[in-house]
């Protein structure tokens, strides 16, 4: 248990403690949180430009892919068209020469001016040429390169990836009369390893069993356009912070807007062609780390369409993160601001609530203390009415008791003579005949008159009969036992019980007494004397019976002519 001065330190010191501490924690969290939310901000608007930035560059590469797939569809239309025309040239020749010469030369000589006048038909430096097949296989007119094949069957030619395109460009002019096919062949001149793809058309001549034919390499038809595409490209301007590069399936570099030196290197495009696979999705593209940045970059990678080119775009997050370094600064100028701004009304609040809480304290000290002494005050003030009070009741009591005294006193005596009255000796005599009801105890009676007293009054006055029967009393009382009780009955009739005591020894004591009287001398009126009636109680005798008995004592002293004593008996009556 706290005594009450450190109660009241406590309660008042309490303030102090607490206001400047929920303020300074406040003003941390306030602080801590603003530092939260700003590293936030900073993080979502990076992760916001990267993103963008990300997608402006797949949109920007997806766009690059449906150029060069369109290009490249349009190159590949001309070179349908161009093969075509070669060939239907190549047959309106050999239709002519059969026209003109088949009447009149044999079939072997007419052949022979056909394929003499095709032969020297060839582009691309003899790469694409005509060619002259029958039905069988049989190489009618071959290119130069192939020149002793001419006249022999090659129909279980396979091209470079096991195909027998002589079976299949035989079922398209047998089938359908022309038609293309694609497929691959080394090159004239090139090492065998290399394969290249080729585009084929053949048509059926309509005379023998031949059919003509040409084809030409894709890469030799898309050749120049590649380049001119490449150039293309490499003007898109790149701009923000990506980059573009172009690939072939084989790895090689085509064009790069960031390494030019690295143009016509080989690089692993494992991951670029798996990267084709989903190209939506921009990805981490690690393979350039050895001779580029190695820092976090995205890369995203697209596969033209039917073309061994993949076109793709690189951004470097540092490169968007430093371009957008100025916006970053003002945000970071402005949140150190405003952090430095939250310090110096953290401060400021700090001290502000130090001071108010202080007042606060000494103000709650003072109304405790103060509080604290009026009470102690009233406490003593209380303490003091409580003495006061039980004083007064001790008092009032005792001023009961005396008036209760005085009361009970009034009550059972007579105001003149001050003995005991009528009221006070009729609840005696009823205890004495309980008692000797109960206990047969004896008790007497005398029943006294004065004698002529109105005469008294008449010839001396009221007041002399007062005093006259004030001073009987004194007279008859200093006759009697302590034990004896004498009271006025009214008027100047007066009765005495005697407790314990027979009729003869009351008998004695009222003829003393009536000689006491008689022989007495009275101021004023000189001689005085009393008549008596004696009786002693009866057992089952009720207090007006023995009241009765003495009244009629005293009335048969009267009739012997006043002075006497008159005792009576219990059955009869003696004088
Ligand atoms: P007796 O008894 O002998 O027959 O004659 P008596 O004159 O005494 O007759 P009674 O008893 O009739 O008269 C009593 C008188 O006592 C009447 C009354 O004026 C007077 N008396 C009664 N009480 C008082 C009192 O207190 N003071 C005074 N002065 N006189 C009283
Ligand atoms: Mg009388
Ligand atoms: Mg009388």
């Amino acid at each position: 248990m706290l005594r009450p001065f450190s109660l009241i330190t406590l309660l008042a010191v309490a303030p102090m403690l607490f206001i400047p501490a929920s303020v300074g924690f406040i003003a941390m969290m306030a602080i801590q949180s603003e530092k939260v939310v700003f590293a936030k901000t900073i993080k979502q608007i990076e992760q916001q430009s990267i993103e963008s930035k990300v997608a402006a560059m797949r949109s920007k590469v997806d766009s690059i892919v449906d150029l060069a797939a369109y290009r490249k569809s349009v190159i590949q239309f001309d070179l349908h068209q161009r093969l075509k025309q070669r060939v239907e040239q190549a047959c309106d020749i050999a239709h002519n020469i059969y026209n003109q010469f088949s009447d009149e030369l044999s079939e072997a000589e007419v052949q022979h001016i056909i394929k003499a006048a095709i032969r020297p038909h060839s582009w691309n430096n003899g790469e694409s040429f005509i060619w002259i097949l029958d039905y069988d296989g049989v190489f009618h007119l071959a290119p130069e390169y192939l020149r002793h094949l001419e006249g022999s069957s090659i129909i279980d030619f396979k091209d470079a990836e096991g195909r027998e395109v002589i079976k299949e460009e035989i079922e398209i002019v047998t089938g359908f009369g022309e038609g293309y096919l694609w497929d691959t062949f080394t090159k004239p001149g090139e090492p065998s390893g290399q394969q290249y793809k080729q585009l084929a058309f053949v048509k059926r001549f309509g005379h023998y069993n031949w059919y003509m034919g040409t084809g030409e390499y894709l890469d030799t038809a898309v050749q120049g356009m590649n380049q001119s595409l490449l150039d293309e490209i490499s003007k898109i301007d790149t701009g923000n912070y990506d980059q573009l590069f172009v690939l072939d399936t084989q790895g090689t570099i085509l064009l790069s807007s960031s390494s030019p030196e690295l143009i016509g290197k080989n690089l692993s495009t494992e991951d670029a062609l798996n990267a084709t696979k989903k190209p939506t999705k921009a990805f981490k593209y690690e393979w350039l780390d050895s001779i580029s940045r190695s820092d976090a970059k995205h890369i995203y990678v697209k596969n033209v369409p039917n073309t061994d080119w993949i076109i793709g775009g690189m951004l470097y997050d540092a490169d968007v993160k430093s371009g957008i370094s100025q916006t970053l600064t003002t945000l970071t100028d402005q949140y150190e601001m405003r952090i430095s701004n939250m310090k110096s009304v953290s401060v400021l609040s700090f001290v502000i609530a130090i001071i108010l809480s202080l007042f606060l304290s000494v103000s709650v000290h003072r109304r405790l203390v103060s509080f604290r002494n009026q009470l102690a005050l009233k406490n003593h003030e209380l303490e003091h009415l409580n003495v006061t009070l039980e004083e007064k009741v001790i008092e009032r009591t005792q001023a009961l008791e005396q008036a209760n005294a005085q009361l009970e006193r009034v009550a059972t005596t007579d105001s003149l003579t001050n003995i005991q009255n009528r009221y006070a000796f009729m609840n005696v005599i009823r205890l004495e005949v309980h008692r000797s009801d109960r206990y047969h105890s004896q008790f007497s009676l005398i029943m006294f008159d004065i004698d002529y007293f109105k005469n008294v009054n008449d010839n001396f006055g009221h007041d002399v009969g007062d005093c006259v029967l004030v001073k009987l009393t004194e007279l008859i009382s200093s006759g009697l036992r302590d034990v004896d009780y004498f009271c006025r009955f009214g008027g100047e009739e007066f009765v005495i019980l005697m407790p314990y005591t027979p009729l003869e020894a009351a008998s004695e004591t009222a003829e003393r007494l009536r000689c006491l009287v008689a022989e007495h001398t009275f101021e004023a009126i000189e001689h005085l004397t009393i008549s008596l009636g004696v009786v002693e109680h009866i057992q089952g005798e009720t207090v007006e019976m023995v009241l009765k008995r003495a009244d009629l004592a005293l009335y048969e002293s009267k009739e012997k002519g006043r002075n006497t004593v008159t005792t009576i008996q219990a059955a009869s009556s003696s004088e």
